[in-house]
């Protein structure tokens, strides 16, 4: 009979290896079907995530292993607010209303004895940022949530060895924050990347590895929202360009090249990458009205680029 302990401690160190293989793949913003499929363990399939929020693979005892925020419709209302704010601690709600469901049940297990989980953040319809480990630090019951955070620790001692130390001095909080924020510019880079059906807005390149979702007016702009009409789906080399100055983009959305730029002489990356664009439109923009990019935005940014130049 092997000990169960040692196999649900082992089934997670497995699950946290299997996702920072995928991440090396796939990047952040992980296939919803590949999550599902899971990985193998000792002859069984472990899938790591199940159509409802908290989810407990057959191979573990009692204890969940993921919780899951399903991804916003950006024209609907974020059915929970799982990850609105950036106070160090996320808010998950219990499955339904009932705090003894036995989903919820599993959760306040795993809060006692202090288990790694994972936390899935669904960026875009099908594609999902995966942090981990988070463990459950509080429950409360008149608000049906329960409170996460996240670590960088994948072993805790068990709970009758006393607090982990990183929950005792703070440093979860400030991991929490950070990961919060990496979870708003992934979904961010997400959205824009599928307004823009994952190409380059400028060349069309579609290696959504090299595509980056530019800032039209920047964070610390009171304009500069995380938002897709604040948003251009560009390549590495063009978010750069235009991040530099180098490459402007008109509110008519036809893009211009820095005059000295225009002058110098090189090779092919210069010539096709950069001079040949100057005058032509942008190739891809999104299809639906409100995510287009906004033209007030695109005008205060032409007017940086054109004083660059
Ligand atoms: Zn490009």
């Amino acid at each position: 009979m092997p000990n169960p302990a040692g196999m649900d401690a082992q089934v997670r160190q497995r699950a946290f290896q299997f996702l920072d293989d995928l991440r090396a793949v796939h990047g952040n913003a992980l296939p919803r079907e590949v999550l599902a499929q899971g990985f193998e363990f000792e002859g069984t399939r472990v899938p790591l995530m199940g159509p409802q929020g908290i989810f407990k693979p057959a191979v573990l005892d009692s204890m969940p292993l993921s919780i899951t925020t399903v991804p916003v419709n950006p024209r609907k209302a974020r059915p929970y607010e799982d990850t609105a704010g950036e106070d160090g601690v996320i808010h998950y709600k219990y499955r339904g209303t009932d705090p003894s469901h036995p989903d919820n049940v599993g959760l306040r297990e795993a809060m006692r004895r202090q288990v790694p989980l994972i936390y899935f953040v669904g960026l875009v319809p099908g594609r999902y940022h995966a942090e981990y480990p988070v463990f459950i630090v509080g429950d409360d019951p008149a608000d049906l949530a329960f409170r996460v955070q996240v670590d960088d620790q994948r072993v805790i001692a068990p709970a009758e060895a006393g607090v982990a130390e990183s929950a005792a001095t703070g440093l979860r909080e400030y991991i929490t924050v950070a990961a919060q924020r990496r979870m708003h510019q992934e979904e961010f880079r997400a959205r824009v990347l599928m307004a823009y059906r994952e190409c380059c807005a400028v060349c069309r390149l579609r290696h959504p590895e090299l595509l980056e979702a530019a800032h039209i007016l920047p964070d610390r702009h009171p304009q500069g929202h995380p938002v897709v009409p604040n948003g251009l789906a560009l390549c590495k080399i063009h978010h750069a360009a235009f991040d530099r100055n180098i490459l402007g983009i008109r509110p008519d959305l036809v893009v211009e090249i820095r005059r000295d730029i225009l002058q110098e002489e090189d090779g092919p990356m210069l010539r096709h990458g950069l001079q040949e664009l100057h005058g032509h439109g942008l190739v891809v923009v999104p299809r639906a009205r409100e995510l287009k990019p906004d033209p007030a935005r695109l005008e205060e940014r032409y007017q940086t680029f054109r004083q660059a130049g």
